[in-house]
């Protein structure tokens, strides 16, 4: 999605690739949950996150989404994120020790933080968010190692081709200006890529594929 920040005033002023070592590694987070309450609604979830909250609470997408997930307009298309409730704004998949309930199966923001991510000539890069997260001393680690995801290249491929489907849909809507064009956007995304139940014995990025095939067809007008 589009958003200008400006790199230098939120982190160490470095970018990092997925073999890079980065100080980011917070001791398995003991002690600690603030990254889990008042990120209002930031924890933006993609596909594969639905795909594997699905997996992780045996929930249907339709089930996580009327339970734990609320949606958002973010610059015009409609993406669910993680509700948060209470005194403390706290995650529903937070425990009562104060740890992750799903966190084989956590969203990949929650994985990435406190790393941040851009996107530049169809690459992304990584940089180290400096006042997000209070625990000091943090060590050295990889970033792919960090991302704690198999096949972590197809990971980013797969974040960087959601990432320009966004911006391409939201082009369309742009140069279209119509809210019925819009709306049709919106509720084909939902359907396609945040309702209906992905095949848990089959390739997500398969499956990811054919559902972006789809949407392009119906809404993506090649130059
Ligand atoms: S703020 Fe940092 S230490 Fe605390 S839970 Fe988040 S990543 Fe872990
Ligand atoms: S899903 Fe897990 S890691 Fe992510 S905010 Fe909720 S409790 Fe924290």
């Amino acid at each position: 999605m589009k958003r200008e920040i400006d790199i230098n005033d939120i982190s160490d002023g470095r970018l990092y690739g997925l073999n890079d070592m980065v100080r980011a590694d917070c001791n398995d987070c003991l002690g600690c949950s603030s990254c889990c309450r008042g990120m209002g609604d930031s924890i933006v979830l993609d596909p594969r996150d639905i795909f594997q909250m699905s997996l992780g609470t045996g929930k249907s997408p339709k089930e996580l989404l009327e339970t734990c997930l609320e949606l958002n307009v973010v610059e015009g298309i409609i993406l669910p994120h993680l509700k948060l409730a209470g005194e403390t704004e706290a995650c529903p998949f937070l425990n009562s020790e104060g740890r992750c309930r799903i966190h084989k199966f956590r969203p990949g923001i929650c994985r990435l933080f406190p790393l941040g991510r851009m996107y530049e000539n169809r690459e992304i890069k990584y940089f180290l968010q400096i006042h997000e997260c209070p625990k000091p001393s943090k060590g050295k680690v990889k970033v792919k190692k960090w991302l704690d995801v198999p096949e972590a290249k197809q990971y980013e491929q797969f974040i960087l081709e959601w990432h320009y489907l966004l911006l391409d849909l939201q082009d369309e809507m742009e140069k279209r200006q119509e809210d019925q064009f819009q709306k049709d956007v919106n509720m084909l995304l939902l359907q396609l890529f945040y309702l209906c139940p992905y095949e848990a014995d089959r390739d997500f990025y398969q499956q990811f594929q054919e559902r972006k095939h789809k949407i392009s067809q119906a809404f993506i007008v090649k130059p």
